[in-house]
């Protein structure tokens, strides 16, 4: 494994533009627990019948109590993680450029990360589904169920929903990231949910390499990706910081 992560630490330090792409098991260590797997929401909830726009419209009181009190509770606390923190770090010493994220939880850019592109919206700001009025997701108090607007109409976040279409712009620029960079790095995603799941094979077709960090093997290890880092996306981006610093530290030396 040191082997393999020294190679990876090496591709990063000379790559000209590293891009991220990331999924739900990169907020396991902060705490929010992913759809799919061991432990995941799914394992308890059926996501047609809590997590689809058609369920929202039907029963938002039923929607909010269920899924996103509990999603608000737990982000509401989270912190950043050292998955978070490393790549907030390769962007500041220039190696990565963006990250696409399928996350809504906000904690790429609480880290520091500046290009962050929201594939499914984000759970940091909710509207007024009858007037508009925008508010934070911390603001939002929970003593009634659905929480609602002064005006009387519903908040719902502003994260798309199963059986929504994805932003268009972020649609546009992640496929412009994907087709541009020399890396990207796949990490805690099942890569089950289109359209982000084909991003890493659009970055194939370009010609990049392509780093997954998982637990375990995902359907684009066996085909797509040149490499797997096997762990924790937090404990790996540690010894991959290491590796990074020291290979840099050589480079400043030899110069
Ligand atoms: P997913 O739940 O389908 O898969 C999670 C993946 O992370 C799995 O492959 C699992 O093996 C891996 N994993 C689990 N713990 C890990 C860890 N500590 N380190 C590295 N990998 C780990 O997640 P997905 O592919 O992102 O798709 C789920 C959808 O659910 C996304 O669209 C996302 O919008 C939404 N979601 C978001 C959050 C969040 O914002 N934090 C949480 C749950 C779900
Ligand atoms: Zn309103």
């Amino acid at each position: 494994m040191i082997a393999l992560i020294k190679k990876v630490a090496g591709y990063l330090v000379s790559a000209g533009d590293v891009v991220a792409l990331t999924g739900a098991g990169v907020s396991v260590e902060s705490g929010i627990p992913p759809f799919r797997g061991k432990g995941g929401v799914w394992e308890r909830f059926d996501p047609m019948e809590y997590a689809s726009i058609q369920a929202f419209e039907k029963d938002p009181a039923k929607v909010w109590r269920v899924l996103l009190s509990e999603l608000k509770r737990v982000v509401d606390k989270a912190e950043p993680n050292s998955a978070h923190k490393g790549l907030a770090k390769l962007e500041k010493i220039g190696i990565l450029k963006t990250v696409i994220t399928q996350n809504v939880d906000g904690l790429h850019q609480k880290a520091g990360n500046t290009d962050v592109i929201e594939i499914h919206g984000n759970f940091a700001w909710h509207r007024c589904m009858k007037c508009d009025h925008r508010t934070d997701t911390q603001s939002i108090k929970l003593d009634q169920i659905p929480p609602k607007c002064h005006c009387g109409g519903i908040f719902r976040p502003e994260c798309v929903f199963f059986g929504e279409m994805i932003p268009l712009e972020a649609m546009w620029r992640s496929r412009q990231a994907a087709s541009n960079c020399d890396i990207m790095l796949v990490m805690g995603t099942s890569a089950n949910v289109q359209p982000a799941a084909y991003m890493p094979i659009i970055a194939k077709k370009s010609g990049a390499k392509i780093i997954e960090i998982n637990t375990e093997a995902t359907p684009l290890t066996e085909n797509i990706s040149d490499h797997i880092l096997l762990g924790k996306a937090g404990e790996i981006m540690n010894l991959l910081i290491t590796e990074i610093e020291n290979c840099r530290q050589a480079e400043l030396i030899i110069d």
